[in-house]
């Protein structure tokens, strides 16, 4: 049957962001029609939607740009990948003089980023359900957040640095006497979500690790740090519609879908099929896409029943 790309049952629209609020997840949304932003609860959205061949991208960064009225730097429209060149240059410009702060001498560092860089930050270590473990930092303000956002199972905040610069010195330090590394793949993440680790093996691992993490902290002459000793738990990963999950075998970024939201750790999403099944998908493969948002029958899907 032909597909009525032109009905007006159709809305064009291209999601975005994943955001996260007040613990709660959200959907940054692109209206072509109206050509205005909107911000939507992630959890109950419906994606059901189509993605029209050639398909069409919108730069992510576009949303935060319009609505801080800066759009005109953003080129919006992108032929591959997430970004326009424009915001590629300003990531990379930026990126380089924030993430390397703390290796250049005070003195050629911008005010700019000095100020940026005077607040507390934590120093943390998370734990992911297929075992794999990160040193990480974080503004002390938004540390919930950002471990929401990696999609973290678990953690332990370790210490408190009065600014930027310090917290991430000790997250050197820890990787090179440690081995931790400061970053885990969104493959193994979702290998995790899939075949998850007992929640206890993984509190006792990062406990172990959080140990060693102080003992070389304690050791490494950096001073004006404040112990604290707390721990972090995703609730969303205990929901009960991960417990039998699958993965969704077809990509979010091309073909017919119908799917709802019920639960999202980091930018993975728990969604619930017409079949029954719960499948696990990256909602990264989404972003940028511009899509035919409407009543749409998903394409068939071919998952293999789980054995126990
Ligand atoms: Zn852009």
């Amino acid at each position: 049957m032909k597909k009525m790309v032109s009905d007006s049952s159709y809305k064009r629209i291209t999601h975005l962001k994943v955001l996260w609020e007040n613990t709660q997840p959200f959907i940054q949304i692109y209206d072509h029609d109206s050509e205005k932003i909107t911000t939507q609860s992630l959890i109950g959205y419906s994606l059901s939607y189509q993605v029209p061949t050639p398909s069409e991208r919108v730069c992510v960064n576009y949303g935060d740009l319009l609505q801080a009225e800066k759009q005109n730097r953003c080129e919006k429209s992108v032929k591959s990948g997430k970004k326009c060149d424009n915001c590629i240059r300003e990531d990379n410009i930026y990126a380089s003089q924030f993430h390397s702060v703390h290796k250049k001498d005070r003195s050629s560092i911008s005010q700019k980023i000095l100020k940026r860089m005077q607040k507390e930050n934590i120093l943390y270590i998370a734990g992911f359900f297929d075992g794999s473990t990160k040193v990480g930092t974080s503004a002390s303000t938004r540390i919930q957040t950002r471990l929401l956002e990696q999609g973290a199972i678990h953690a332990v905040l370790v210490v408190e640095t009065p600014d930027g610069i310090t917290v991430r010195l000790l997250e050197d330090l820890i990787t090179e006497e440690l081995g931790i590394g400061q970053a885990v793949s969104i493959g193994k993440k979702i290998d995790g979500l899939l075949k998850p680790l007992m929640r206890d093996a993984l509190q006792k691992e990062l406990k172990i690790i959080s140990r060693k993490v102080k003992d070389c902290i304690s050791t490494s002459g950096i001073t004006d740090i404040k112990e604290i000793t707390s721990t972090w738990d995703n609730e969303y990963s205990a929901e009960t519609c991960w417990d039998t999950i699958q993965k969704y075998p077809i990509s979010l970024s091309s073909g017919n879908h119908d799917l709802k939201v019920k639960s999202v750790v980091g930018r993975v999403a728990a969604l619930s099929h017409n079949s029954g099944m719960t499948l696990a998908a990256d909602l990264n493969e989404l972003l940028g896409i511009t899509v035919e948002s409407g009543k749409i029958a998903g394409d068939e899907i071919s998952v293999q029943a789980q054995l126990f």
